[in-house]
């Protein structure tokens, strides 16, 4: 007899559940909230675009676009992408959509992207994120509003200690041009002592050399030109309120000029929240101003400025400090201990869920039984049912404070 193979996984997904669901889940639900505090408009977007729309933006010697693009043709013979991230999508839309009538528009969105990387733990193919943009203001106020919001999601999360904003600016085009050419007149020097890796982005990125871990690079990162040498007055500013911002806000924040973002398309902030609790796959947020984007996909120039955090890192984040998450809890389990009074279990339980309290109903397997499984369950309350010489006789057993809030939520239930 031949036996049926069940078809494995995909390589780098994950079948999320139990508590890390909860966990994930829990992400979710506290950035909705957070978003609302900052009245961010919530925008749902394609899974897939067009190729161009993420090539154009990222700019082509990017790790995502070089290597870990989910590209395919379809059956009309267009390339097309899973998305790899969500700002370049979000960017397409305000041009073709005329999100300009709205600018400055303050977005907010949370899915899966997808990218082809070696998987381990914190780094997956599928994966998911929360994002928020602000699209179409220049003012250093856009970027402290986002880093603010963010420190209030970690900080409501209750992960914030130990997480540390790493924040730097990378300049107008000017600046960063200027910094770049003397980036690459540094490395040259050292070409030959540089990782195989560095040598190749030299030319073409070199400010993705700062961001390496290879030791071999290490000593020649420590000295290179620093973009503070480079900064126009303009952009010097610029930072200056970014970080008033902040202080005002009374965000706490750490300069790391060797910060740099792997994308063409920032200008001036660029930001990590970074933790030590998660091994190298340490960020778990990241982003900053990309006043160039636009004008690579065709638009009119428009500033703006963003940030994503991987929610699968938060989660584990969340979890590690037993902040929410966990198993899903209960207030009441109704406990059928009797078949014949199965219909006022389902009667309570109905009742008991719609005043507002998260209920399980007990009500198959072995009765003698049943109550020592609803025991186990933790909840706050055991609502036990059986059949009584006057009609179903129901027996509560209850943390002390929450016997009346059960009784109150029965009240004027009419038992069978
Ligand atoms: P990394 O340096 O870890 O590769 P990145 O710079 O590629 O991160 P971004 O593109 O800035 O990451 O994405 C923002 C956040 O999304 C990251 O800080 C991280 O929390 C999460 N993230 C990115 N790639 C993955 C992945 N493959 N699996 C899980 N989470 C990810
Ligand atoms: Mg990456």
């Amino acid at each position: 007899m031949s036996r049926i193979e069940t078809p494995r996984p995909i390589r780098g997904t994950q079948d999320i559940f139990g508590p890390d669901a909860e966990a994930f889940a829990h992400v979710v639900e506290c950035f909705e909230r957070v978003r609302k505090l900052y009245r961010f408009r919530r925008i749902e977007m394609p899974v897939f675009e067009k190729t161009e729309v993420f090539s154009r933006s990222l700019g082509e010697t990017t790790d995502v676009v070089s290597k870990e693009m989910y590209s395919f043709d379809d059956r009309g013979g267009e390339s097309l992408t899973l998305r790899p991230e969500f700002t370049a999508g979000i960017a397409r839309a305000f041009i073709t959509d005329g999100w300009q009538q709205y600018a400055p528009l303050k977005v907010a969105t949370h899915g899966p992207l997808f990218r082809y990387e070696r998987p381990q733990k914190g780094r997956y193919r599928q994966f998911h994120q929360i994002d928020a943009e602000v699209i179409g203001a220049a003012e250093p106020q856009a970027d402290v509003e986002l880093l603010v919001m963010a420190d209030q999601l970690l900080k409501e999360l209750g992960i914030a200690d130990g997480v540390t904003l790493n924040l730097n600016t990378l300049g107008d085009g000017a600046s960063r041009e200027a910094w770049r050419s003397a980036l690459i007149a540094y490395f040259r020097q050292h070409h030959g002592d540089l990782s195989e890796e560095s040598q190749e982005r030299l030319e073409k990125n070199p400010l993705r050399i700062l961001d390496s871990k290879d030791p071999r690079d290490r000593p020649f990162v420590a000295d290179a030109p620093q973009i503070d040498d480079f900064l126009s007055e303009e952009a010097r500013d610029f930072f200056a309120q970014v970080t008033a911002g902040l202080d005002a806000a009374g965000v706490a924040w750490s300069r790391n000029p060797a910060l740099v973002r792997g994308l063409d398309y920032y200008r001036h902030t660029a930001f990590e929240f970074i933790t030590d609790r998660l091994g190298a796959q340490g960020t778990v947020l990241g982003g900053g101003r990309y006043d160039g984007l636009m004008e690579s996909l065709g638009g009119a120039p428009t500033p703006a400025v963003g940030w994503a955090a991987g929610i699968e890192r938060l989660a584990m984040l969340v979890q590690g400090d037993g902040q929410g998450g966990g198993e899903l809890p209960a207030d009441v389990i109704v406990v059928v201990e009797n078949d014949a009074v199965m219909l006022d279990g389902v009667g309570a339980a109905a009742q008991l869920r719609r005043a507002g309290l998260s209920v399980d109903m007990i009500a198959s397997g072995s009765p003698r039984k049943r109550f020592d499984k609803a025991v186990k369950l933790g909840a706050k309350a055991i609502l036990a049912l059986n059949p009584g010489d006057a009609g179903t006789q129901h027996r509560l057993r209850a943390e002390p404070d929450f016997a009346a809030v059960v009784d109150s939520a029965l009240a004027g239930y009419r038992w069978q």
